[in-house]
């Protein structure tokens, strides 16, 4: 019997030069044939962006900010290009690796032109999950995410249906302050901070993880995605980060999903679902070596990052938007040395005391909400 002709799918990788981004290139350059790269987009960092052009032969590559770098003639310059790469004919999936809200209008819009979008961005749905949901319907687009815990929940739920479903728990792996006294952890440091137990990643996204902040977006990020209201969401934290999340059925029966900590499964799984394809880039799975697995409550009242966005998400409106905003510009000036790591959930909390209530009717009163919290955490760092 032939085997059926697959044709090669053009995937857009935005955010290309980063953690997820380079991840996703090694994924791709194991199945020729299946997939090719059509477009790459970074943010500053040409060198690296002109050795991936070398190596993918894309038809598009943009970078958003030359910096007075000279970019090759074929390039496309400016923030413009990440929506013209997700909106490519020759491209069907838009991995967008983007970090930060400035991702949300490439999701948008390549989610308005038909495209899968495989979401690493989780950013994107706390900003406008409401706005995303909108634009898969009118223009045919689908959200499958690359988030570790989220592709775990997909894979878990199947074609089962959503009334099937009493609760999702999500895991987190604690943080490098898993451990740590509240007052150990006022005091950490950025070096502190950037050393995450399981899993290499961005700077932002590691110091999302040890405010867990992370666990408040991805909470955020799976109710608009699963369609299920926050009581039905919950966290656990499991330091070996090896059950990558569960699914409780109605009947009391949990699935989880495990595997080793790497992202090249659920970017792998983002391109292909629901079919499998075979891919041997991550060692054979042991449960021995990676054994005795644990389990922990979270301990919200020592993480007030996590609390405030479980608030924050409750609130609705624009208030997840400015917890999201007042998170990267916070994070931003702690990466910078200008603020210290318990100023980050402070900066939040002011932030949504000041503004969470304004409104999320539409895409320009969310955008608005994510300046002015951007705006107040900045002059509120001047001030202290
Ligand atoms: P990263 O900092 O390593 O990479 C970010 C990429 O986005 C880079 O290519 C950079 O050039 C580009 N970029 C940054 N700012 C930009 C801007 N303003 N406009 C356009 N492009 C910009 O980050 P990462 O760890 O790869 O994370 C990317 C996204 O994936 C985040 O939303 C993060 O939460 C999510 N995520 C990451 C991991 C992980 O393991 N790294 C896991 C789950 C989810
Ligand atoms: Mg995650």
């Amino acid at each position: 019997m032939s085997r059926k002709a697959v044709r090669s799918r053009g995937v857009a990788v935005l955010g290309s030069t980063g953690s997820i981004g380079t991840t996703a290139l090694r994924v791709i350059a194991r199945q020729p044939g299946r997939f090719h790269v059509a477009a790459l987009t970074a943010f500053a960092n040409a060198s690296l962006l002109a050795s991936q052009e070398c190596a993918t032969k894309p038809s598009f590559v943009g970078l958003v900010s030359p910096n007075g770098v000279v970019a090759p003639a074929n390039w496309r310059l400016g923030v413009s290009s990440l929506v013209e790469a997700a909106t490519r004919d020759d491209v069907d999936i838009v991995l967008n690796a983007v970090v930060g809200a400035a991702g949300l209008d490439a999701t948008l819009a390549a989610l308005e032109a038909g495209k899968r979008v495989a979401l690493a961005n989780k950013e994107t749905l706390v900003v406008a999950g409401e706005l995303a949901a909108a634009a898969c319907a009118r223009g045919g687009g689908e959200i499958v995410p690359v988030d570790s815990e989220h592709s775990a929940i997909l894979q878990c739920l199947g074609r089962r249906d959503r009334t099937d479903v009493r609760r999702l728990i999500i895991t987190a792996s604690g943080g490098p302050f898993r451990t740590w006294s509240a007052e150990a952890i006022g005091a950490a440091t950025l070096a502190d901070a950037l050393r995450h137990p399981t899993w290499s990643m961005g700077r932002k996204i590691t110091i999302d993880s040890a405010t867990l902040a992370n666990k408040a977006l991805e909470v955020i990020e799976a109710h608009f995605l699963f369609g299920l209201p926050y009581e039905s969401i919950e966290i656990v934290v499991h330091p070996q980060s090896v059950v990558h999340s569960m699914v409780e059925f109605v009947d009391g029966s949990v699935l989880a999903q495990m595997g080793a900590p790497s992202m090249e499964l659920p970017v792998l799984y983002a391109l292909t679902h629901p079919e499998r394809v075979a891919d041997d880039g991550v060692p054979p799975f042991d449960p021995v070596a990676h054994s005795p697995l644990t389990f922990e409550r979270v301990r919200l009242a020592d993480f007030p990052a996590l609390r405030l966005g479980l608030e924050a998400a409750r609130a609705g409106g624009a208030a997840p938007a400015v917890f999201n905003a007042a998170n990267e510009q916070s994070v931003a000036l702690f990466l910078e040395g200008r603020m210290s790591f318990a100023d980050i959930a402070a900066g939040i909390d002011a932030a949504l005391a000041r503004l969470g209530a304004m409104s999320g009717k539409d895409k320009d009163s969310l955008l608005a909400a994510d300046a002015a919290a951007r705006a107040f955490v900045a002059a509120r760092a001047e001030h202290c």
